[in-house]
């Protein structure tokens, strides 16, 4: 394995007059940590999101520093300081929900006069990469241009030695060096940061970019699935979710994360609308990272996996399995099956279950039942599920509007919501009988 081809260069520098970061808009703590750094003697910049955030004119998600200190040297100077990660080795600077992330500088990785350092695996994955080096070639190390730029706190000017400047004026997003398809395999969750930043940023992926992902998203399944739980979140997280579904779709991505749910929207009858779920899903997703309400991951991934987990289903009530035990047992097989991809840590899918559980109970709590599910702590998101089905066609808009209106009434006026109609059943469809439901199992 070698790095991309580095040729000697000198970084161009754009003076504090030539450039429009500003400190005013760098968070107090990001410079504090700089400041430090810089003040006892190190080379600190901020790098990556940040600087190519400020320069596109928008606010930074967080702050990453880049310095030529070891992790050590900055536990030493910040009493809130964490080290993290093995495969990269971090020094995290704590100011109470604020993280700044502080690397230290890494060279090119040479796995013949760094072995102790650096560690592939057998297809070219990095495994661990702690060789330190200078910032030329740290800059070298990133995925791609428009990451790649550094704010240096000694004199406020910005160093941009692999083009990322141009390639953001330009709204391009190329990977670093001349061999895609290596960095690619390297590390492939660079797949799904190029579909989230092109999304996201609205850059244009570079053809040569675009062309390798179409070849080789197959790589992605040779990524640990315990890092892929959060890069999808940030994926669907992002603001822009509608658009990172369909460009993932377009390389195979999609199916590489998601067989189970690929495998559902490829069916020609019922397809397009198992699809059109989750695509209102996620519309009201991004709607509620523009408006600033909170997202919670469980809900996402309900949504991601609601297609086959509703397959599952149908198999085994057709099957005539005892419903209570078919819709527990359909939510292991699918939710197991997925962590093959992706793992979902267990207090995540915990609340899946618990949303799936409630399509089933909704509809047929309108007795007395009613009044106990509003304070099943999921309540809310079940019900929010549930008006997501409804607009996708796939549950009754009516059951939707019983329970908005329930909800919001008082008691006197739910008492009498919860009085049938002469004729009319407690229940709002006919059910199976049923007999009392245990606690859901995990
Ligand atoms: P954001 O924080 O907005 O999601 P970011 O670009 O800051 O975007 P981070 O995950 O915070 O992304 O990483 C910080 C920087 O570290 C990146 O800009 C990039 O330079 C480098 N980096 C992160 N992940 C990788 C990777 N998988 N391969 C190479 N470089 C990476
Ligand atoms: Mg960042």
């Amino acid at each position: 394995m070698s790095q991309p081809e580095q040729p000697p260069i000198q970084p161009r520098v754009y003076t504090r007059d030539q450039h429009p970061i500003s400190r005013a808009a760098i968070s107090d703590n990001a410079l504090k940590v700089l400041y430090r750094l810089r003040d006892a003697g190190f080379r600190s910049c901020l790098v990556g999101g940040g600087v190519r955030d400020l320069l596109l004119g928008r606010e930074p998600k967080d702050f990453d520093v880049a310095t030529d200190a070891h992790p050590d040297d900055v536990r030493r100077l910040f009493r809130n300081c964490r080290l993290i990660g093995r495969r990269f080795r971090l020094a995290h600077v704590m100011f109470g929900r604020e993280v700044i992330e502080v690397a230290t500088f890494r060279a090119p990785f040479d796995a013949e006069t760094e072995e102790g350092n650096v560690e592939l695996s057998d297809d070219g994955r990095i495994l661990r990469d702690n060789c330190y080096g200078t910032i030329e070639q740290d800059a070298w190390r990133r995925d791609f241009t428009v990451n790649a730029l550094y704010y240096d706190i000694a004199d406020y000017s910005v160093l941009d030695f692999t083009h990322g400047v141009r390639d953001l004026h330009e709204g391009v997003l190329r990977l670093i060096g001349d061999e895609p398809e290596q960095r690619l395999r390297e590390d492939p969750v660079r797949m799904l940061r190029a579909v989230r930043f092109a999304a996201k940023l609205g850059l244009r992926i570079a053809p040569e970019v675009d062309d390798v992902l179409h070849r080789h998203a197959g790589l992605m399944t040779s990524a640990a699935p315990a890092r892929l739980f959060d890069e999808v979140l940030k994926l669907f997280h992002s603001g822009a979710a509608v658009t990172c579904l369909d460009e993932l779709e377009r390389f195979g991505l999609f199916e590489a994360l998601f067989p189970q749910t690929a495998a559902c929207f490829a069916e020609p009858e019922r397809g397009p609308m198992l699809r059109a779920f989750l695509v209102e899903a996620l519309k009201n997703t991004d709607l509620r990272i523009r408006d600033g309400l909170g997202v919670h991951p469980a809900f996402l991934y309900a949504a991601l996996l609601w297609a086959p987990m509703q397959r599952e289903l149908e198999a085994r009530l057709e099957a005539e399995e005892e419903p209570v035990a078919a819709w527990q047992q359909a939510a292991s097989v699918v939710l197991e099956e997925q962590s093959r991809r992706v793992t979902i840590p267990r207090r995540f899918a915990l609340v899946v279950r618990e949303i799936w559980e409630l399509q089933d109970r909704l509809p047929r709590s309108k007795g007395g039942r009613a009044a106990r599910l509003l304070t099943h702590p999921r309540f809310r998101a079940g019900y929010d599920f549930l008006c997501l089905r409804a607009r996708a066609g796939q549950a009754d808009p009516e059951l939707c509007q019983w329970w908005t209106e329930f909800q919001e009434s008082d008691e006197g006026r739910q008492q009498e919501m919860l009085r049938p109609a002469p004729g009319e059943s407690t229940e709002t469809r006919p059910r199976r009988r049923r007999r009392r439901k245990p606690r859901s199992a995990s």
